[in-house]
């Protein structure tokens, strides 16, 4: 079965092609040029840039993956949760794609496109398994039980992990997006020099990240660095101590959770999973069998929304033209 999968919930242009749950492309166009200078995504600039990009990306992926429209079985595309305009661009494109070639079309939760980028992979857990979420706009662990049974045990009640890194860099005056670059300066950085907290939350499988983020800037201002960027070293220093934090606080959690839940595996996705000391890390949980997605998957793309999509339609589901775009969509 030939899937195509697109995927504009944020700043990137994504469209893919599967065969089953092979990848044959996966094209992701990135808009971050245009929108790092203003620290952030802009969306009216999001949306714009999707229609003009999704024609020509489909295109690209088709291409390279060497299928033809006529030969696609399933169109599977994200309807949220992410930026409105950005989703309606896919969607509407997907939907008009649909439409016109008599080609069946479902809708999927980025969410669950973030979770089922791990059956892209040749290896993959059995159910039950716990997964970790750790992406721009979400830090959830979630019980996954089956195909489409997924159970929230706990989320931020702040800030996104990866949302924190981006505000984190920005202090530090290091662009956007900020978790590439804290995760390279870190590991030039003297972890031991500066202590940051750990927002735990003793009891709880919940998270929050805006104190921690408020920590480094009372550091930065006790250090003098309130009206400009610290020189290179301290730099290097706080994104390490910064990262050392958010990293015990993740990988602590993963183990509160897997104890409780008395779950065997866990998958640890979403861009900030790409992160190289959360994956060291995440390699050393004793009594977990830790599965991570390669660093190309844990970040934003259209494969990932392509293989959900063909595992609900294995499932016998099916969306129709009514399907909506919707910034909030939990699991
Ligand atoms: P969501 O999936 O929650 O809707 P999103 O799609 O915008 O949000 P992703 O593309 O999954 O988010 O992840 C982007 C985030 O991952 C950004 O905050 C970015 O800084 C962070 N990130 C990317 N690479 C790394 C890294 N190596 N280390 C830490 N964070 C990273
Ligand atoms: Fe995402």
């Amino acid at each position: 079965m030939i899937i195509l999968g697109i995927d504009t919930s944020c700043d990137d242009t994504s469209v893919a092609i599967l065969e089953n749950r092979k990848i044959l492309s996966n094209i992701v166009s990135s808009q971050i040029k245009f929108h790092s200078k203003y620290g952030g995504i802009v969306p009216e600039i999001a949306s714009r840039k999707h229609i003009e990009w999704i024609w020509d990306v489909t295109e690209r992926a088709l291409n390279e993956a060497k299928v033809k429209l006529n030969d696609v079985d399933l169109i599977s595309v994200c309807h949220g949760p992410g930026l409105i305009g950005s989703l309606l661009v896919g969607l509407c494109f997907a939907k008009a794609l649909s439409y016109a070639s008599h080609k069946p079309l479902i809708g999927v939760n980025h969410l669950e496109g973030h979770i089922q980028a791990i059956f892209l992979e040749e290896k993959f857990p059995e159910f039950p398994f716990l997964t970790l979420i750790v992406s721009g706009g979400h830090t959830s662990l979630y019980r996954v039980d089956d195909f489409g049974k997924y159970k929230e045990l706990g989320r931020t009640r702040d800030d996104a992990a990866g949302e924190a890194y981006d505000k984190v860099a920005k202090m530090l005056g290091l662009g956007y997006p900020g978790g590439p670059v804290i995760d390279a300066l870190a590991q030039n950085g003297d972890v031991e020099k500066f202590n940051l907290p750990r927002p735990y939350l003793q009891g709880t499988l919940d998270f929050s990240f805006s104190g921690l983020k408020t920590a480094v800037k009372v550091l930065l201002r006790n250090l003098g660095y309130e009206e400009e960027f610290p020189p290179e070293e301290i730099k290097r220093d706080i994104s390490a101590a910064f990262q050392a934090s958010v990293v015990d606080v993740l990988i602590e959690k993963v183990r509160w959770a897997g104890a409780m839940e008395n779950l065997k595996r866990v998958v640890i996705t979403g861009g900030v999973a790409a992160n190289s000391e959360l994956r060291k890390r995440a390699q050393m949980i004793e009594d977990l069998e830790v599965y991570l997605p390669s660093k190309s998957l844990c970040t934003d793309n259209a494969a990932m929304i392509a293989v959900a999509g063909y595992h609900r339609f294995l499932r016998g589901e099916k969306s129709d033209l009514y399907l909506n775009a919707r910034a909030y969509l939990p699991l």
